[in-house]
């Protein structure tokens, strides 16, 4: 170790660089690359407009290329939470929107070839001890009665469908499965330009402006205008001036790989491809890549390396005690956008301008969702087919504070090596 980022050195897809024109006209102007902003331009260009993407540094660089892998079918509100929130009629939209979003993720990859070595087998959520079943037991409940096709598993069932002697029963799902989520971020940008799309890497966007008729978009020496404009950079915006964002709660969430396991080994863990998380207070996910390297993932801030590989060490011997002792080859770590309500955000950031943000952790499906409905909702000139209506304005109270209290919340059990 330190290998860093594994999904950036095993992606197989690749972005053709692209200069920023020094003066641009166009349709649909994009902020940022990831899901929500590639998913934007590809279904723009898709529909015959002139689309450009502008990225500060490279796609894939914010959340969209750090994360997990796990595709859910929403978000981590339960169902029943989601409409609670936004009255029936408009939590059941985006339910329903959210619960197809797996489909049409893995559609995407299918029909533009994406390898992002996708695997649509289910996800488990696992209970990490006896207790943790409540939660799973209401979930199941809540699913079922949306005709969701999930499972619960008992504790045998799930220790065997883990491969893992340390979980007490599991949700599954099987319209989830997971990505190589690098490669499935680069595979959309590809994609948008193959339709046509303008993808710029390497440019911030400094300044933002509607003058009445159009935007003015001032990044680095060029001068761009558009008649719509979308602003996809969540967790990782950096300050433009005219485009006001509220502070969401930082949370890091850092990841570390083994090497390859021996097929015996790695055909023992998850023998089914899903991917899996547990209910503990600090989430534990794991899940393999294609190579058959085991990812350990938990919450923690991203510069206490030591820390994380004591707790990773720990937490092998417990899961997996097939695997205790195996390296790791890979370490890396990413900043996740939490809004108050845990639900994500459109805000209306001007005329024919919209802004996408806060996904709290379930962003590869949501984000594609959002960001394909983003882009017809800017080019129809209409809202009513958004799957969330847009908010002119949020704001997190204490958004800091929270913070800092998730990050020494997990600290402090890492510390201990405790399940709660
Ligand atoms: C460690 C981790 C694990 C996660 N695990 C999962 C998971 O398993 N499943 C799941 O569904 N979700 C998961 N998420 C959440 C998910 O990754 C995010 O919600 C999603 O990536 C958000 O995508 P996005 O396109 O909105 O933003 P991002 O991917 O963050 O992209 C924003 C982009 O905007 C660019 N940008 C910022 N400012 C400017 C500017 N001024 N000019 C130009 N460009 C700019 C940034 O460089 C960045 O590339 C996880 C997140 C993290 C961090």
């Amino acid at each position: 170790m330190n290998g860093g980022n594994l999904w950036q050195a095993s992606c197989q897809e690749y972005v053709e660089p692209m200069a920023l024109p020094a003066q641009a006209s166009v349709d649909l102007l994009v902020i940022g690359g990831g899901f929500t902003g590639c998913s934007a331009a590809l279904a723009a260009a898709q529909a015959g407009a002139r689309v450009l993407l502008v990225e500060a540094q490279e796609v894939g660089h914010g959340g969209s290329g750090r994360n997990v892998g796990l595709v859910n079918a929403g978000l981590w509100l339960p169902p029943d939470q989601v409409e609670a929130a936004l009255g029936q009629e408009a939590g059941q939209r985006l339910n329903a929107a959210l619960g197809a979003g797996p489909g049409q993720v893995f559609g995407l990859i299918a029909r533009h070839g994406i390898a992002c070595e996708a695997v649509q087998n289910g996800t488990l959520h696992c209970a990490h001890a006896p207790k943790g079943m409540a939660d799973l037991q209401a979930r199941f409940a809540q699913q079922q009665r949306r005709a969701a096709p999930v499972q619960l598993f008992d504790a045998g069932r799930a220790q065997q469908a883990v491969g893992s002697p340390a979980v007490h029963g599991a949700l599954f799902d099987a319209r989830a499965g997971t990505v190589q989520p690098m490669g499935y971020v680069r595979g959309l940008a590809r994609a948008a330009q193959q339709a046509g799309a303008q993808i710029c890497q390497g440019v911030s966007v400094q300044r933002i402006a509607h003058d009445g008729q159009a935007w003015q978009v001032h990044a680095g020496a060029s001068e761009l205008r558009a008649e719509r404009l979308l602003l996809a950079t969540n967790a990782y915006h950096q300050g433009a001036t005219g485009a006001k964002l509220p502070r969401l709660t930082p949370v890091h969430y850092f990841q570390l790989a083994t090497r390859p396991l021996s097929p015996n080994l790695a055909g023992s863990i998850l023998p089914g491809g899903e991917g899996a998380w547990d209910t503990g207070t600090v989430m534990t996910s794991y899940r393999k890549d294609a190579a058959g390297r085991l990812i350990l993932g938990a919450m923690g801030l991203p510069d206490q390396l030591g820390l994380h590989r004591a707790w990773a060490n720990r937490a092998l011997a417990r899961l997996f005690p097939q695997v205790a002792g195996e390296a790791f080859e890979y370490f890396w770590s990413g900043r996740i956008a939490m809004t108050g309500d845990k639900m994500p955000k459109i805000q209306r950031i001007g005329p024919n301008g919209l802004a996408v943000y806060g996904y709290s952790g379930r962003g590869i499906a949501p984000g594609t969702v959002m960001g394909t409905a983003c882009a017809g909702a800017l080019l129809a000139g209409d809202e009513a087919g958004l799957p969330l209506a847009p908010v002119d304005g949020y704001a997190v109270p204490l958004a800091r504070t929270k913070g800092l209290y998730y990050e020494t919340g997990a600290r402090l059990l890492h510390a201990l090596g405790a399940r709660l």
